[in-house]
């Protein structure tokens, strides 16, 4: 198959590429490198099937450049908040306009969308866990409002293109960790790690209390393929309906931080606590008895096994500094 994915550079982009190129499909990636990086794209460049189109998703997809396709993901969007949060208007812009480009893309295709919709659609939520029918409880004048709100009306665009017949699918992605994260990105299992293999205190945002639910990255790259292959678009099982993938084993940040350093005996590091971000969310935990009861996916990696993976993964990267 021919498989459009946007934002192949970014964290999730490469291990989806790297997922179905290993699969014998072709992949063409399209990435602006805003957020997406250059290492990551040398991981994916030297593959016979892959072929990288440097394109800002916030402008039309044409056939010209990037050619017929079967599938696309629909990735690109900066997704870290102090990423996001440099240039609010880029962010909001990414994500809608990015997302009508992607589906006019699909409608002229007759191609099968999936869009990579966020945990931030349920803001700091007052459900808990979160199911897919519960709309969030989101700021729009704030901080986080130009990714949570972009999201929201880019899931909103999706809606409106799936009336009109575009096969569109919305993953809702909870917190997700791996390899071919960027070392830099600011979020808190990168952060982490990698200030506990520097020996640089570790930054905990608040007094740590609040929790997230962390899914190692193959395993929410297995949900990503799975509902994208899914048979039954608009049946009565409603693949349509956003579908959380994340992990439910839920963790507080100062527990996860506890944990990073325990995988990590030798470093040095101290926690410090630092102010509270706003608008950060208090909790957040994925319900996912839709993805078990309709895609059959449950993540498999426990929280310990995959830092240990992503510490190694770090590693390597410190090594070749
Ligand atoms: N966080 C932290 N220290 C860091 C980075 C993040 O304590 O160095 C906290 C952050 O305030 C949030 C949680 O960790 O409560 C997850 O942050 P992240 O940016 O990874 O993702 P979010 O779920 O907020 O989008």
């Amino acid at each position: 198959m021919k498989i459009l994915i946007t934002g192949a550079a970014g964290f999730l982009g490469t291990n989806l590429s790297l997922r179905l190129l290993n699969e014998g499909h072709e992949v063409i990636g399209v990435d602006n490198l805003y957020s997406g990086s250059e290492r990551n794209l040398k991981q994916l460049e030297n593959h016979s099937r892959f072929r990288f189109v440097r394109h800002d998703i916030r402008k039309p997809l044409e056939r010209k450049t990037i050619g017929e396709v079967n599938q696309i993901y629909h990735l690109a969007c900066p997704a870290s908040p102090p990423i996001y949060q440099k240039d609010h208007q880029f962010t909001f812009d990414s994500s809608v306009d990015g997302t009508r480009n992607a589906l006019a893309f699909a409608r002229e295709n007759n191609a099968v969308m999936l869009f990579s919709s966020t945990s931030e659609v349920y803001g700091n939520p007052k459900k808990h866990p979160q199911t897919e029918d519960y709309n969030g409880n989101v700021n729009p004048v704030g901080e986080r409002s130009c990714y949570d709100e972009g999201k929201r009306a880019a899931e909103t665009c999706c809606y409106i293109a799936s009336k009109t017949g575009v096969d569109v699918r919305i993953a809702r992605i909870f917190n997700t960790y791996g390899p071919f994260m960027d070392p830099k990105d600011g979020r808190v299992v990168s952060n982490f790690i990698n200030q506990a293999l520097r020996n640089e205190p570790i930054t905990i945002y608040g007094d740590g209390s609040q929790t997230r639910s962390f899914c190692y990255v193959s395993d929410l790259i297995e949900g990503l393929v799975k509902l994208m292959n899914h048979k039954k678009a608009h049946s009565e099982e409603d693949v349509f309906g956003p579908i959380n993938l994340g992990n439910p084993d839920e963790f507080t940040v100062y527990e996860l931080a506890k944990k990073v350093l325990g995988l990590i005996p030798d470093s040095k590091s101290k926690i410090d606590y630092f102010q509270l971000p706003s608008d950060d969310p208090v909790v957040r935990r994925p319900d996912i008895s839709k993805a078990i009861k309709i895609l059959g996916w449950e993540p498999k990696i426990r929280l310990d096994e995959g830092l240990e993976r992503t510490i190694e993964y770090f590693k390597t990267l410190k090594e070749a500094e």
